[in-house]
């Protein structure tokens, strides 16, 4: 048989049990209107949402605290973790209100970007950015509206207004974003608003905290020790959407916990035909790393008005599980789309389409742990536990933490086994929801490695994901009361 028949076969063989295996790459679906009451966010849930972003560009703090509170009711009643993300805007650029929301501009007309507030129209547009006229030079360009207007700036007056010349003419409403691709922008990283929002993601005590166009590892650091100064556990994704990230790329993986690949704003500052290749590269980093990665923007975009997406969706979302993202991220789809539940269902399955064939994907060799790296040993024992689990068909593969890591690494071997990881760190058990394959349990016992495994294996037993005769590969460390790194294997067969 052919690979192609052996696969279509194997594809009718497995039909019937489809509903019943879980989806291994994570679905962060983004709150909004379409979908914001409990039943609704349920209905997500049991279609496949793992983790749920809440913007901060939009809506108020009561109805995101409305909201998070649906989410933590959805996970003390039913049997889920669902982690919430607080996605902060960052240094994004808008220009103010526009005359009657319609603004035509053509090729050649001459525009005033301001900073004083004024009604936008063809005479003076207000921009949200003090700084505009210093930092900007005559020649650079500036995308409005996702890069669907081109200006080019021709002129910088001594009372700080930008002119600029119309490239790429369109209708300009209010509020649309503000891309400058070729200027180093000088606000901080995070704005007033990102700070007053930052406040609300702690008291919320929300899992992760999403940071917009970083530009620098010093963005994440500043941002960790305001996390830091409140004791907050939250964990903190870099969003890639700049160009100046790009070049920090090895440092902001490292100080980040999670990278999310923008695509939206990265596709309007870079030339958008190279953003395929940098989502490519950036999972391989990140997973190499052991740090989760979101593939963002536009995933299942027709179906916020349409039941069914393109051929070219499908294929999308299929080749970011075949490249081995931790997560596929929708954003108006889920947020103020006609069929939030249907989207979700639909990517469920284009996922597990995916994952159920040999053509899921498998880390390359070459991607072994790092010799040089502090945590070298406990990676060595997380990367042959990942392949004895192979060699053995293993039916789990156990791990257990405090701090996350080995989770974190477990799941970036993408093994075959699912992942099960006990922790007794509760912030943890929603925040692994955005980690591949990764289930975790709340779980304090520390009596004795023995105990403690035995103890698991029960604990699966019960749940229905182990049954007497399978194969269970832990992880562990001993002594147990020394809370080392991951330092043993252990392999049990069930009874
Ligand atoms: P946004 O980020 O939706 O907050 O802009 C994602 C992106 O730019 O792709
Ligand atoms: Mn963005």
């Amino acid at each position: 048989m052919t690979n192609l028949t052996k696969y279509l076969h194997q594809q009718m063989d497995k039909e019937a049990g489809i509903q019943h295996t879980h989806h291994r790459t994570k679905i962060v679906a983004t709150v909004g209107p379409a979908c914001d009451t409990y039943e609704k966010l349920l209905d997500l849930v049991r279609a496949g949402v793992n983790v749920f972003r809440l913007n901060f560009s939009h809506g108020s703090h009561e109805d995101k605290a409305q909201i998070i509170e649906h989410i933590r009711n959805i996970n003390s009643t039913e049997p889920y973790n669902i982690a919430i993300l607080g996605d902060l805007q960052g240094p994004k650029l808008r220009v103010g209100e526009i005359e009657n929301n319609y603004l035509p501009l053509a090729i050649g007309d001459i525009l005033t970007f301001t900073n004083t507030k004024c009604i936008g129209n063809l005479e003076k547009i207000y921009v949200s950015y003090p700084n505009l006229a210093d930092d900007v030079k005559v020649g650079n360009i500036i995308m409005i509206d996702d890069g669907k207007i081109e200006v080019k700036v021709v002129d910088i007056t001594k009372e700080k207004d930008v002119k600029v010349q119309v490239t790429l003419g369109g209708v300009l409403s209010s509020k649309k974003g503000i891309n400058l691709p070729d200027t180093k922008i000088s606000l901080p990283a995070l704005t007033e608003k990102d700070l007053i929002d930052l406040e609300f993601i702690i008291e919320q005590k929300l899992d992760w905290v999403a940071l917009s166009f970083v530009r620098s590892v010093k963005d994440i650091v500043i941002l960790r020790n305001k996390l830091d100064e409140k004791k907050s556990k939250t964990k903190i994704i870099a969003k890639i959407e700049k160009p100046e990230a790009l070049v920090n790329i090895r440092d902001i993986i490292l100080e980040s916990d999670a990278i999310m690949i923008a695509r939206g704003d990265l596709g309007v500052e870079l030339p958008v035909e190279q953003v395929p290749l940098i989502q490519r590269e950036l999972i391989r980093k990140c997973i190499h790393r052991a740090k989760p990665v979101i593939v963002a923007t536009q995933m299942m975009e027709s179906m916020i008005d349409r039941t069914k997406p393109n051929r070219s969706e499908i294929t999308d979302v299929a080749n970011a599980v075949l490249e081995g993202a931790d997560a596929v991220m929708l954003s108006g789809e889920t947020a103020a789309g006609n069929h939030p539940t249907l989207v979700v269902e639909t990517m469920c399955k284009i996922i597990r389409q995916v994952e159920q064939t040999e053509y899921r994907y498998n880390r390359e060799e070459d991607l072994k742990p790092l010799s040089h790296s502090p945590s070298f040993l406990s990676d060595a024992v997380c990367y042959n536990a990942c392949k004895i689990s192979k060699d053995l068909n293993a039916n789990a593969l156990v791990g257990m933490t405090q701090s996350g890591y080995t989770a974190f690494m477990l799941s970036s071997y993408r093994p075959e086994s699912p992942v099960y990881i006990f922790t007794k760190e509760r912030s943890l058990v929603n925040q692994l929801s955005l980690s591949w394959g990764v289930r975790a349990f709340f779980y304090n016992e520390e009596e004795s490695l023995d105990n403690i495994v035995t103890d698991q294996i029960n604990i699966l037993k019960q749940r229905g994901f182990l049954q007497t005769g399978d194969v269970v590969v832990n992880t562990g460390s001993t002594p147990i009361h020394l809370h080392l790194p991951t330092n043993v294997i252990k392999v049990t067969k069930v009874d």
